[in-house]
C-alpha cells in the first residue's frame, strides 16, 4: 500500500480514540467493544491491516533513528489483563531492536522512593532518534496511588506537602513536565486500552484454567476488580486533566485484543508521520567524499 493511503488509513482508525482536549471528556463515551467498520469475523483483515502498520512503522523508525533528532515515548496505563503487553509485543514486532526499549514501572523500590516521583521515570525518557515505551508510568500516581491514598503515607513527602490539592499539583506536574519533553523534541503518546469489566472477568478465568496462563494470575490483580469503579473515574480525571495536542492520550477499545492492536499501530504510525521524518541529506562536500570513496574502492587491486 502507498505511504500517503496507509498514513490516511491510521487517522482513520486511531482518530476517532485520540483525545487533546481533557475538557468534555467523558470515559463512558467510549466503548470498550468498538470496532469502528471492523466485526467481530474481521480477524483477518485486521491481521492484514496490522502487517501493514508493522511494516510501515519499521520504515518510520529507520528514518527517525538515521535523522536522529526526535526521540519517541509511548506511554501505556490500562487495568489488568488489558493486553498491555501484548499489544507493545505486536506493534513494536517490525522494530529494530536497536532503535527501541521497554520499561517497565512496578511499585517503587526504597531507592526510587527516595527520590521525587518523576526521577525514575525521566531516567528512561528515550534518547533521540529512539522509541521508548513505557508499560506503566508515573501515571499510577494518579491512578493506584489516587485509588489507595493509603500509599501517599509511604511515599515520604514532608507531612505538610500533603494537602488536599495533591491531585491537580500532580496533574500540572505531570502537563509540565510532558510540554518540557515536547518542547525537546520528545513526542509523547499515551494509551489506556479501555477493558470492560466483564471482559476482564473472562480473561482473569482463562488465566486460571489454562496451566500456560497460570503464571500471569495474581490474586491481588482480581482483588482491584473491587475498586473498579474508583480506577475507571481516576482514569477518567486524569485524561482529562492531562490530555494535551502535543500529549494526546488514545483512549484504546480493548476488548478484542486484535483491534486494540490495528489502532495503537495506526496511533504510532500517525505520530510518526506527524514529524515528517526523511533520510539526512549529504551536501556538496559530503557527495564528493563519497565520490572519492567509490573511486577508491573500485581501484583496488
Ligand atoms: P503488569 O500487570 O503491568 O503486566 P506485572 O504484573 O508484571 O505487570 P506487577 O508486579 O503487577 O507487574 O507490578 C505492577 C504493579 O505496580 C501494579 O499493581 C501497579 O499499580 C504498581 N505500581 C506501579 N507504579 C506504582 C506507583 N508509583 N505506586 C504504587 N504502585 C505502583
Ligand atoms: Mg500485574
Amino acid at each position: 500500500m502507498k505511504a500517503d493511503k496507509l498514513v490516511k488509513k491510521a487517522h482513520e482508525l486511531a482518530g476517532p480514540f485520540r483525545v487533546t482536549s481533557g475538557k468534555d471528556f467523558r470515559l463512558k463515551d467510549y466503548r470498550p467493544d468498538d470496532l469502528l467498520t471492523f466485526d467481530k469475523e474481521d480477524k483477518d483483515r485486521a491481521k492484514v491491516a496490522l502487517a501493514q502498520g508493522v511494516q510501515a512503522l519499521s520504515d518510520l523508525q529507520d528514518k527517525l533513528y538515521a535523522q536522529d533528532q526526535w526521540a519517541v515515548l509511548l506511554i501505556f496505563q490500562a487495568m489488568d489483563a488489558a493486553g498491555k503487553d501484548g499489544a507493545i509485543k505486536h506493534v513494536m514486532s517490525g522494530i529494530n531492536p536497536q532503535g527501541c526499549e521497554v520499561h517497565s514501572f512496578k511499585a517503587p523500590t526504597s531507592e526510587e522512593l527516595d527520590h521525587d516521583y518523576l526521577w525514575r521515570c525521566s531516567k528512561r525518557v528515550p534518547e533521540r532518534g529512539r522509541i521508548g515505551i513505557f508499560n506503566r508510568s508515573y501515571y499510577e500516581e494518579t491512578l493506584v496511588v489516587r485509588v489507595h491514598p493509603e500509599i501517599l503515607g509511604k511515599q515520604k513527602i514532608p507531612r505538610e506537602l500533603l494537602t488536599k490539592n495533591i491531585w491537580s499539583q500532580r496533574f500540572q506536574d505531570i502537563r509540565s513536565f510532558e510540554s518540557y519533553l515536547a518542547r525537546n523534541g520528545v513526542l509523547v503518546r499515551k494509551f489506556f486500552l479501555n477493558i470492560s469489566k466483564t471482559e476482564q472477568k473472562k480473561r482473569f478465568l482463562a488465566r486460571i484454567d489454562t496451566p500456560e496462563k497460570n503464571w500471569k494470575f495474581s490474586t491481588a490483580d482480581s482483588h482491584q476488580r473491587q475498586y473498579w469503579n474508583d480506577y475507571q473515574k481516576a482514569y477518567e480525571e486524569t485524561i482529562r486533566h492531562t490530555a494535551t495536542e502535543d500529549a494526546p492520550w488514545y483512549v484504546v477499545p480493548a476488548d478484542n485484543k486484535w483491534f486494540t492492536r490495528v489502532v495503537v499501530a495506526a496511533a504510532v504510525i500517525e505520530a510518526l508521520d506527524s514529524l515528517h521524518l526523511a533520510y539526512p541529506k549529504v551536501g556538496k562536500v559530503q557527495r564528493k567524499e563519497l565520490a572519492a570513496a567509490k573511486r577508491e574502492l573500485l581501484a583496488e587491486k
